[in-house]
């Protein structure tokens, strides 16, 4: 073997896996199974303490996910991760090992919809307060911060409009304030940006988008950078103080830089329960061994799409971090070099009335409520994922009545952009 470090192509192939012991199986077996052997009772009892590693049930870890988990972490470059249900799963998982009923999260205000949704109304009920900020003004962020702040959570890529967050300029306010940085990668993938490698803390995917990338299977990933110091002066109860359940121990003190990834599995999937199947594990594992190709692609076609639309008569604006004179050119250039990814928005000269018409043409694209499949898609915003929003916080979010969301799919770009012409002419 070379001493050479594998580089991401060759990792989104091979991290993780190895041939089945026992058959040889080359693809990773799907270990559809609930409950695994003890071999012998002390083996029970030093798994039940975190006294050795190893699989219990699969609620808590299953050797599938096990695979998926590492292959994630080292894509983002991360000391562990741990595989759930879905990005929302993941989302609630990483707060409750941060926050105590009474606390704060800073949150940028350009968020997935569901997320926006997510962290009003259901978190209030746990008692975890959002405290929203603009991400296109760091100060924003500092201006929130209380004694009560527990972690600032931005999307690298945001959506709907694909805007570039200035990753490095935030997590110097959360290094500031002593809280970690979450960042949700779901829009760029590692492919495009490593969150870790400008400042994050905690990077958190929905694998329900392109990590998977076909479009089949739900699925959440939690990636510990292993940079946060969870001992400080007892802000994280969770990883500092005594497990009573675990004898006593502390989990920072036991597990080092990757306390927080056990903490979301011993703690967070054991008590919440969100686990990820197998199935749906090896359906995403498969779809991440082609995620450097077809994100290129992703990208090559959204730029494509979007110089079209920026030169079509009915188009009033294109927001695409990708185009020259985009307004977050500039950050894309230095966060995402490869590509601005496969997600936008632009608005129409007709307004709501146009957005809806345009939707309804489009014959290649699916009118849905996904993103990063290999299909594409369409989805105006002001009438679904962002209708739950009065009229400024749907402008403020980048949802504005005239927004229609495309993300764009691996297809032939010609034929999408004839798709597009059809539907804009007619
Ligand atoms: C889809 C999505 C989520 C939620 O993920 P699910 O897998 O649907 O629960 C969170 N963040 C972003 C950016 C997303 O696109």
């Amino acid at each position: 073997m070379s001493d050479r470090l594998p580089g991401f192509s060759t990792l989104a192939v091979h991290a993780g896996a190895q041939p089945d012991p026992t058959t040889g199986a080359r693809a990773t077996p799907i270990y559809q199974t609930t409950s695994f052997v003890f071999n012998d009772a002390d083996h029970a009892a030093s798994l039940f303490g975190l006294q050795a590693f190893g699989n219990i049930y699969t609620r808590i870890g299953n050797p599938t996910n096990a695979v998926l988990e590492e292959r994630v972490a080292a894509l983002e470059g991360g000391t562990a991760a741990l595989a759930v249900a879905s990005g929302h799963a993941a989302q609630v998982v990483v707060l409750q090992q941060l926050l105590q009923p009474g606390d704060e999260f800073i949150a940028a205000r350009k968020l997935y919809g569901g997320s926006i949704n997510q962290f009003t109304h259901a978190f209030k009920s746990f008692g975890w307060n959002v405290v929203w900020a603009d991400p296109d003004d760091i100060s924003s962020f500092e201006r929130a911060v209380t004694p009560r702040t527990k972690a600032i959570f931005i999307e690298s890529i945001a959506n709907p409009a694909g805007s570039i967050t200035d990753i490095e300029a935030i997590s110097t306010v959360a290094r500031k304030a002593g809280v970690p940085l979450i960042v949700d990668n779901t829009l760029a993938s590692p492919y495009l940006i490593r969150p870790i490698d400008h400042g994050a803390d905690i990077v958190v995917h929905s694998l329900t988008k392109f990590l998977g990338g076909h479009g089949n299977s739900l699925g959440g990933i939690i990636v510990d950078a292993g940079t946060f110091d969870w001992s400080m002066g007892g802000k994280y109860p969770m990883l500092s103080e005594p497990r009573p359940e675990y004898h006593g121990i502390r989990l920072q003190e036991t597990f080092g830089n990757f306390a927080f990834a056990i903490a979301c599995r011993v703690l967070g999937l054991r008590d919440l329960g969100p686990a990820l199947s197998p199935f749906n594990a090896f359906m995403i594992l498969t779809g991440i061994e082609t995620l450097p190709l077809r994100m290129q692609k992703h990208c090559d076609n959204a730029k494509a799409v979007a110089e079209f639309l920026a030169g079509h008569p009915a188009v009033a604006s294109v927001s695409y971090a990708g185009l020259p004179n985009d307004k977050y050119n500039q950050l894309a250039r230095k966060y995402a070099p490869k590509g601005a990814g496969a997600v936008f928005t632009f608005s129409l000269k007709g307004g709501y009335d146009a957005g809806v018409s345009l939707v309804s043409k489009l014959q290649l694209f699916s009118h849905l409520a996904n993103v990063g499949d290999t299909r594409s898609l369409v989805i105006h915003p002001a009438s679904t994922t962002h209708s739950q929003l009065d009229d400024a916080a749907k402008v403020k979010s980048g949802a504005g009545p005239d927004v229609v969301r495309l993300s764009i799919g691996i297809e032939d770009k010609e034929d999408l952009i004839a798709d597009l012409e059809q539907a804009l002419g007619a």
